[in-house]
């Protein structure tokens, strides 16, 4: 690896890298490929190998599931009280609170974020967890029922095994809000983390290990989508599915779990919508907006990547936004001055410059330029923020590119901004700009997503649900009391008087 880059890491992620070739984990243990068959991860940053994953067939994943069907059933997991249960993941949290900056630097290498994004991340898995473990302490799981002439009442107990298949932009902070409430729950945990971004959900499964969570409870499957993820959709021994990534990938795990009736939760891609008007500072909501195409490189589901601005507005917001997105520093994701990192591969490279390719032939204005850019030293995969503007009929104004690509249109109405807002298949998140306290919340309102921020963009809260709609997803979204539940199965238990 780049003496540049190695010299940065800690001792612990150099050690934990020096193991070259990765396993997933599962009853507790290693679990490779029986065919010897590795995906190579590299740096996105530098291009760099950085280790090899192993790619497991159905057959291991089926070894995974039957792991974790095991542990669900052992009194060593089941039969612990909530309380003892919480205090177990408490001290995973703990230890992943302790270990905060190792996991951060696996993961900025892994994903190409930047660290102090990838800090938040892992901060964010912590407090996602403390959020599960202590709604599970107080939520009812036995309702009496009030009803004439029966003794009646309900109960909540975990399905079993849980699945989970995640995408790479966000590997741990999505395992994090996919799993903490369903082991809060009481139920086990087969997860897939993507191809490109694995390294961390291992790192996780063992420290599970290490502070005591029972085998068989965390359990991890490495590899490719089509055969891996593949075989834990289609799996008929699991009780939930929840599946964060494409529509296009959410609908082929939909097909599997309706064919086999499990339980399926989609948290999708989006197209969110920024509606600014000229009431307020324009330079900072510039600022704001800014920040958040650039976050992550672009690559982030919620965005708002279509910025509708009122016309009287227009023309400042965009020469504040050209001055602030050429002045983002571009770089390799550990440098400290970084502002913004690599596009995760150079598939996701190439996606992102055939969309501003695309979208120029078909007629958007370039108010800034994009394309790819070097980086001194690293052969990774970078590229430069890019304006576009036009008619929202445009394919860079309707597909999700994911990339720091802004899209933008002008409005004169209230009324013109929703209907613009909403002319989308995307209902994942969108944004009012306003000081008018009545109009942003008329227009939060009436914006048709599962999410709507005023003077803000991508707020989570624990607490408040998050989730899509409509091509973003179903199922319930993450986050809340409404997440914990969908993990606890209800039965009614009747009898008359
Ligand atoms: P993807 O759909 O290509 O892959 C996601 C996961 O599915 C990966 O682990 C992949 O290996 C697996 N997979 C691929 N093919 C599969 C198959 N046939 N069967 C089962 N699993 C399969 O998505 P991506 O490119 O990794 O991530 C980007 C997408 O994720 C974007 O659309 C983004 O908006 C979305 N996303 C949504 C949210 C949310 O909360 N709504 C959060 C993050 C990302």
């Amino acid at each position: 690896m780049n003496e540049i880059i190695t010299s940065k890491l800690l001792p612990e992620v150099l050690d934990f890298l020096s193991q070259k070739q990765f396993g997933g984990f599962a009853g507790g243990k290693d679990l490779f490929s029986a065919q010897d068959c590795f995906i190579v991860s590299h740096d996105p940053g530098s291009g760099e190998k950085i280790a090899e994953i192993a790619e497991l067939d159905a057959a291991e994943v089926n070894h995974a599931v039957d792991a974790a069907n095991r542990a669900f059933l052992d009194p060593s997991w089941h039969d612990l009280s909530i309380g003892e249960r919480g205090a177990l993941l408490h001290r995973l949290a703990d230890e992943v609170e302790k270990q905060k900056h190792v996991l951060a630097q696996i993961e900025s290498l892994d994903a190409g974020k930047v660290e102090a994004q990838a800090v938040g991340d892992i901060q964010n898995f912590v407090d996602t967890f403390r959020y599960f473990i202590g709604l599970s302490q107080t939520v009812p799981t036995r309702t009496t029922l009030a009803v004439s002439g029966h003794e009646a009442w309900t109960v909540r107990q975990p399905w079993g095994t849980c699945a989970f298949i995640f995408p790479w932009n966000f590997p741990f902070l999505l395992i994090g809000w996919g799993i903490a409430p369903a082991l809060a729950a009481g139920n086990t945990v087969v997860i897939k983390p993507a191809e490109d971004t694995s390294l961390s959900a291992i790192y996780l499964a063992k420290l599970a290990k290490q502070v005591g969570i029972p085998d068989g409870v965390i359990n991890v499957v490495t590899g490719r989508g089509e055969t891996t993820g593949s075989a834990l959709s289609q799996h008929q021994k699991i009780k939930r599915m929840s599946f964060t990534g494409s529509p296009e990938v959410g609908r082929l795990v939909a097909q599997s779990c309706g064919h086999n009736l499990v339980p399926v939760k989609l948290e999708l891609g989006g197209k969110g919508a920024a509606i600014v008007f000229d009431d307020l500072d324009i330079e900072d909501t510039a600022q704001k907006l800014v920040n958040a195409i650039t976050f992550h490189t672009g690559q982030v589901c919620c965005d708002a990547t279509r910025w509708l601005i009122h016309e009287k507005a227009y023309d400042d917001f965009v020469s504040a936004c050209i001055e602030k997105l050429q002045s983002v520093k571009i770089g390799h994701q550990l440098q400290e001055t970084t502002q913004m990192g690599p596009v995760v591969n150079e598939k996701q490279r190439q996606r992102i410059l055939s969309y501003l390719d695309k979208g120029k032939s078909e007629g958007a204005n370039c108010l800034l330029e994009g394309g790819t850019i070097s980086v001194n030293g690293c052969e990774g995969h970078y590229v430069k923020p890019a304006l576009l503007s036009g008619s929202l009929d445009n394919i860079a104004a309707r597909e999700e590119i994911f990339g720091p690509v802004a899209y933008l249109a002008r409005f004169s109405s209230e009324q013109e901004a929703i209907e613009m807002a909403n002319q989308t298949d995307y209902g994942l998140a969108n944004s009012v700009w306003t000081e008018d306290r009545n109009r942003a919340t008329r227009i939060a309102e009436k914006m048709i997503a599962g999410n709507s921020w005023i003077n803000a963009h991508n707020v989570f809260a624990h607490g408040v649900p998050y989730g899509g709609i409509n091509k973003s997803g179903m199922g319930g979204g993450v986050l809340s009391i409404e997440t914990l539940m969908d993990y606890l199965r209800s039965t009614s238990v009747v009898r008359p008087l």
